[in-house]
């Protein structure tokens, strides 16, 4: 059952589960011609006409069909087995096995089935990650509330899992798993302190909002592991701050929840996210960039510790606990800077302050609220000093012209609706042209090429991955796009790499900063 619901997501893994597949359209080409009797330079003329390996299979085995009978029936163990095992292999020689696995199974496939099989392999499935279908699903098939099938995937991050625990009636016993990812908490945005209180009440927990990237610590016993918002984990590449945290907290094994920030070596100030963003997707040099871009990791929640669950306690508790485990050390390891108040006048002073120490604002949060993943009225709130950024996806681009012709220049950027994504406008400024500071416009087409579902002329449609900060002057009604709104003056703040498409703004938050813009009028 959990392989099927992995399966059915364009995944053998869970999605946390670091695990890749690894294996490239070059070697698929030599399975397909193995399996289907065809030479690779043929195998390789269909694909450059048809653009798509799984439609090559497809093709050539329906040919093939009609001239030999077939011999085993697939299981989907079998094929989930080959799969896992070309993650598992290494070394040399590897490539030969792996394409071996491969072409055993298109051997057996039916056309259908290659063509499936050859598109999971490759990972372009082109199924998304609709996660509320496979939610709704699984409340469905198994007769449970939608909720609680969302709580189970809140604590596990693998609907394969909470599939098996719905079938099980053991959804209510899910718990959390040290070494395996959670759903994180998040903030509402509000436009002052005062709002912020409204919704949390009073007194109220204050702290800074650093502008680094989050990141969920875990240990038990003497493994530690990094783990991003988006579940990626990231242990390798922060090899300073596995260290730190050995050093400095104390505890057999716990799940904590810190910032970590990017500051200047020389002058120790803090550094705004885009800086140390490359550390997170570095696989080599690594001692190096973590000497040249350091981080400080403020710790402010806690979920487990010493084979407790803190997720039903307070914050207030949570926070006295964190106090006591850590042992503070500046610039490595350190607790949210707080204040605990009821005054609004002090909350501003605090909140100026966090500005002055280059901070992006403040979190307010409820001293009773428990560990809640996702976004909810009355747990935690943000207040940022600039008209939000929205966080969006791009859906298309364009390639540029002149000096930027071998660019995509241009992006269409969408937001969240129902589930559904919706256009809200065009970006191409923000980006750099020259390597350095922040993202360049060849960086981007890097990472879009890969993803690219269709070409038209110079514009074409791109596969919903990367998500965009885009900082604005002011949100309009607009025909012109599906949301019904489009971007004045529409420039790209970062790429944001930490996040999951499944977060980014929604219509509502749109046509909320729409309507506050009015009353500002
Ligand atoms: P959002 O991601 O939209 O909910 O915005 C809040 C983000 O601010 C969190 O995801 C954290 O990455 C970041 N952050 C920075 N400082 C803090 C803090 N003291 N408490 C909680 N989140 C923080």
């Amino acid at each position: 059952l959990e392989i099927v619901v992995n399966l059915v997501q364009g995944s053998v893994f869970p999605q946390w589960d670091a695990r890749k597949i690894g294996f490239s359209s070059r070697s698929m080409l030599k399975a397909i011609a193995n399996s289907s009797g065809v030479n690779s330079g043929q195998v390789e003329k269909l694909w450059a006409k048809k653009g798509d390996l799984g439609i090559v299979v497809d093709d050539l085995i329906k040919d093939k069909k009609q001239r030999t009978l077939f011999s085993e029936k697939l299981t989907i163990k079998k094929v989930h087995n080959n799969i896992r095992k070309l993650a598992e292999m290494e070394g040399a020689g590897t490539v030969d096995r792996k394409i071996g696995l491969v072409s055993e199974l298109l051997t057996s496939a039916s056309p259908k089935e290659a063509k499936f099989i050859v598109r999971t392999i490759l990972e372009e499935l082109r199924v998304g990650t609709a996660e509320g279908i496979v939610r709704d699903a699984i409340a469905s098939a198994f007769d449970k509330n939608v909720d609680d099938v969302e709580h189970a995937f809140d604590m596990t991050v693998d609907y394969g899992e909470v599939a098996l625990l719905a079938k099980e009636n053991k959804l209510g016993k899910v718990g959390l798993k040290v070494g395996r990812p959670v759903k994180l908490m998040l903030a509402i945005l509000v436009k002052n302190v005062e709002e912020g209180f409204e919704s949390v009440g009073k007194p109220a927990i204050i702290e800074f909002k650093y502008d680094g990237f989050r990141i969920q610590i875990h240990k038990e016993k003497d493994k530690i592991k990094l783990f991003t918002r988006r579940m990626e984990e990231v242990t390798k590449q922060f090899p300073d701050v596995v260290e730190d945290v050995r050093k400095y907290i104390k505890g057999d094994n716990f799940i904590l929840d810190s910032e970590a920030v990017g500051y200047d070596r020389k002058t120790g100030k803090y550094l705004p996210f885009q800086n140390i963003s490359q550390r997170i997707k570095r696989k080599y040099d690594i001692e190096k960039i973590a000497k040249d871009f350091p981080v400080e990791v403020n710790v402010f929640d806690v979920l487990y510790y010493n084979g407790e669950s803190f997720v039903n306690k307070r914050l207030e508790d949570r926070r006295k606990l964190i106090e006591k485990i850590i042992k503070e050390e500046k610039k490595k390891i350190v607790l949210s800077r707080m204040l605990k108040t009821e005054d609004v006048k002090e909350a501003e002073k605090f909140y100026n302050e966090s500005l002055k120490a280059g901070n992006e604002g403040v979190m307010i949060k409820s001293l009773e609220a428990k560990y809640k993943a996702g976004r909810y009225v009355g747990f935690m709130c943000k207040l940022k000093n600039i008209l939000e950024a929205l966080d969006l996806v791009i859906v298309g681009a364009e390639w540029g012209e002149g000096k930027r012709a071998k660019w995509l220049s241009s992006y269409t950027v969408a937001c969240k609706k129902d589930g559904n994504l919706v256009e809200i406008g065009k970006v191409s400024t923000g980006m750099k042209e020259k390597a350095g500071e922040g993202a360049t416009f060849e960086q981007l087409t890097k990472e879009l090429r890969k993803l690219i579902i269709e070409e038209k002329g110079k514009t074409v449609k791109i596969k919903p991955q990367v998500v965009v900060e885009v900082a604005y002057e002011e949100v309009q009604k607009s025909p012109t796009y599906t949301s019904g709104y489009a971007l004045r003056f529409p420039r790209v703040l970062r790429v944001r790499i930490d996040k999951p498409v499944s977060e980014i703004n929604t219509i509502k938050d749109v046509e909320a900063i729409y309507k506050m813009q009015r009353k500002g009028k």
